[in-house]
């Protein structure tokens, strides 16, 4: 049976789409097996929101050939999409499909034979109208199922490759996403994530809107969780908050990017809020939703950022009762209008500020664990096992261990928490009783 290896760089929606891939070798007689081991068939899936996923891209290709020297080479994903050429230039790689393509990936590389010179197939994004449905399934590890509901992005933000790689903003019907929904609740999922790059964009161009689609999912016989994986702040309505306090399946965990919390940057960046609104939107969750698991994401060294505006972005994020950051430093990224900015941040100095707001989201993850200490929360187990716990997460995407003896993978069930260790909960499992 001839073996494939795949791999995913970057987000969810591409974890998403790898793991359809996957399904897609399954039904084909592959067998999948990890990245580390040897195959005939390697698929990587890229990403290229920074610099580091380009290497990164660039050192599984060749550690896979010195692997597997004679392995057919598959790179897709954003990478390919933005920079074919660059993926050509590296030794051994024989197909390289870009956005539009990768949905249709036998259609290309079909015979499975390796190739004496890259072969480029990259359609111009603005062709890309395609939705190219993606649901991760068995073929994967996780007890967490990710489901593309939406694809592309219309918004502009300065410093963001996205738009250029995935093009523009698409979704996919209610209906399917509910079928898929069903399916994966068929194969054992228990919580299913909502990915794409705007979700709360979902279905403007198909006179529909995430509320619409959480309406039929919450409806789903089975679904005990749905989960969004993140939502801009300007697109986190009212009317949605209270549908999610109404309906305890959708996950209490709130992913809203801020980026900066210096009004100019935002400016500069062309985000669609002040720090003003957005303060008083987290203010909102938090009241309406007093133990939701709150993450934000922000970037450090944007072009132009003076001591000033990173310290008014220190200063914001100190007593914004969120739960935990997720620091990211800018990396000038071809054909954005920030990486034409005349003064850029030195690389030094963008790592120092990432080093302090690293820092302050590691205090916050604890303070939020450390909140739960002495109550009981609800857990989803999943399949790792580390020093003899077995991990979870609460529906505030807060993690939490217990005795692997206590509780089998993809279980839910309510534990004590006694204690945190560094960032993450440890508890009792609440008389053993398990909730299927
Ligand atoms: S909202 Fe902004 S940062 Fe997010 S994908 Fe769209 S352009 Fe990029």
């Amino acid at each position: 049976m001839p073996r494939v290896a795949l791999h995913t760089l970057g987000c969810k929606l591409n974890f998403a789409e790898t793991s359809t891939l996957g399904g897609q070798f399954l039904d084909r007689g592959f067998e999948v097996v990890p990245f580390s081991e040897s195959a005939e068939v390697y698929v990587l899936n890229t990403c290229s929101v920074t610099e580091r996923a380009d290497r990164e891209c660039r050192q599984l290709v060749r550690r896979a050939l010195r692997r597997s020297p004679e392995a057919l080479v598959v790179v897709t994903g954003c990478y390919a999409q933005l920079a074919p050429e660059e993926l050509a230039s590296i030794e051994g790689v024989d197909y390289i499909l870009g956005t539009k393509e990768k949905a249709s990936l036998f259609d290309y590389v079909g015979a499975m034979t390796k190739q004496a010179t890259p072969q480029l197939f990259v359609s111009d994004v603005g062709d890309a109208v395609g939705f190219g449905a993606a649901m991760s399934g068995p073929a994967t590890d996780r007890t967490r199922a990710f489901l593309k509901i939406q694809d592309g992005c219309d918004y502009q933000c300065t410093f963001c490759t996205i738009p250029l790689a995935r093009g523009a903003s698409r979704s996919q019907s209610v209906d399917l996403c509910v079928m898929q929904a069903k399916t994966l609740v068929q194969q054992g999922f228990k919580e299913i994530v909502l990915t794409g790059v705007n979700v709360g964009d979902y279905g403007r161009k198909i006179e529909s809107d995430l509320l619409t689609l959480l309406r039929a999912l919450t409806a789903v016989k089975g679904l005990h969780r749905i989960r969004i994986s993140s939502i801009e702040p300007n697109l986190l309505t009212k009317e949605l908050r209270d549908f999610i306090a109404e309906h305890p399946a959708v996950c209490r965990h709130f992913h809203i990017p801020l980026q900066s919390g210096s009004d100019s940057v935002l400016r500069r960046m062309r985000r669609r809020y002040t720090t003003v609104t957005y303060r008083e939107l987290i203010q909102r969750v938090r009241e309406q939703f007093p133990d939701a698991g709150i993450g934000v994401d922000v970037i450090t060294g944007f072009p132009g950022e003076t001591d000033g505006e990173h310290e008014a972005t220190y200063r914001f994020l100190v007593d914004l009762p969120v739960s935990y950051l997720h620091v990211f430093t800018y990396s000038e990224r071809p054909n954005t209008p920030a990486a034409t900015h005349r003064n850029p941040v030195p690389p030094a100095i963008r790592a120092r500020r990432n080093e302090q707001l690293r820092i302050l989201g590691q205090r916050k993850r604890a303070l939020f664990a450390g909140q739960h200490v002495g109550r009981t929360v609800t857990v989803l187990t999943e399949t790792s096992v580390e020093d003899g716990f077995r991990f979870g997460f609460t529906d505030s995407f807060l993690r939490v261990g217990v005795p692997a003896a206590a509780a089998e993978e993809n279980e839910i069930i309510d534990v004590h928490v006694t204690g945190v260790v560094q960032d993450h909960c440890i508890g009792e499992v609440n008389g053993y009783e398990r909730k299927r």
